[in-house]
């Protein structure tokens, strides 16, 4: 192909930014033409896309955020919204897309895809929950960004005796809440992948409080239920002083880590390879290390589950 496009859709993560990069880089680099389209599907569909040089990317590398901006776009859910997005990009010459985004946008992707759009999808979601990859951008600077909140609220809860309840994002998945739980040495880690009993938990803190322990950590999951009113449970049924904190989109802020600048460009390079070289429709991800394609279709109809492995060590940790 000969013109590209590059998108970030959905929610924002940190990282993003580090792959519209190394998109636009690459393809510059390989002599092709690159577009960059504003809010996602919103700007694909009211024609807000622009042709992109190599300064345009420049100093973005270390912003959370993304520079494209990013919507959600329910006329984009219409066979007619879709259309008017094909129509933009044929206006432009574009032959190809790379989609940055989670589940929903991946599944916008498959549709366009149907009406023959080469498409690449890059998981770009903190929550972590795209099948077929251990990884996804920014997954791993939010997790920082919690086990950072939780080594604060650890001090003010041991100088008080206190329960503190966190709870994270993470949509329907856990992944965010037990890699955090586990980093951040919490008591319980409550994930919607794991049925929990909140009377078994409550005289257990009780029993450990009798035995003389200053304070609990408890890392809820927002897919698990809401952290204040378990947190009001807890403390009725325990007696014990307890405090709850709604990390909020906080989460979703920040400098990208290190690992989420790096694998954010690997995956980049390999998006725009892929599309220039006529490769479309599948999703870029990692598995055991090392970046991997996997089917557009079977990524966005297939439901990751969380490594049990994580919960078993969750347990026996705690
Ligand atoms: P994320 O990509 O972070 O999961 P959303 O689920 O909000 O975020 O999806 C982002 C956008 O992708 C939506 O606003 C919509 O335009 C598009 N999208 C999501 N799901 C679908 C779907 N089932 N069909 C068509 N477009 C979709």
């Amino acid at each position: 192909l000969k013109c590209i496009a590059v998108m970030t859709s959905g929610g924002d993560s940190p990282g993003m930014n580090a792959a519209a990069r190394a998109v636009v880089r690459t393809a510059l680099y390989e002599g092709v033409e690159v577009w960059g389209i504003n809010n996602g599907y919103k700007g694909a569909i009211e024609d807000d896309m622009y042709k992109l040089e190599s300064r345009s990317v420049g100093d973005i590398i270390q912003r959370g955020g993304t520079f494209l901006g990013t919507a959600r776009s329910p006329e984009f859910k219409t066979e007619e919204g879709r259309k008017q997005a094909m129509a933009n990009f044929k206006k432009h010459g574009i032959q190809g897309l790379v989609i940055i985004g989670g589940d929903g946008s991946l599944t916008g992707g498959a549709l366009l895809s149907k009406l023959g759009m080469p498409i690449v999808g890059l998981p770009g979601t903190i929550d972590n929950d795209v099948w077929g990859t251990d990884y996804t951008i920014g997954a791993d600077t939010a997790a920082n960004t919690i086990v950072d909140a939780i080594n604060k609220l650890r001090d003010t809860a041991s100088a008080h005796r206190r329960i503190i309840l966190i709870e994270v994002m993470g949509r329907k998945s856990g992944w965010l809440a037990m890699t955090t739980g586990i980093a951040g040495g919490a008591e319980y880690v409550l994930v919607p992948e794991v049925k929990y009993n909140i009377d078994d938990m409550c005289q257990e803190l009780k029993e450990a409080y009798d035995r003389g322990k200053r304070y609990s950590i408890v890392v809820v999951a927002e897919g698990a239920g809401s952290a204040i009113e378990i947190g009001k449970e807890v403390g009725e049924k325990t007696g014990i002083d307890t405090r709850v904190s709604v990390l909020g989109h906080i989460q979703r802020g920040g400098s990208p880590s290190v690992e989420d600048r790096i694998k954010a460009s690997m995956l980049g390079e390999k998006a725009a390879l892929a599309l220039i070289s006529g490769l479309s429709n599948v999703v870029f991800g990692f598995d055991a290390g090392k970046v991997v394609s996997i089917d557009l279709n079977d990524a966005v109809h297939n439901q990751k589950t969380l490594d049990p492995e994580l919960i078993r060590l969750a347990r026996v940790l705690a």
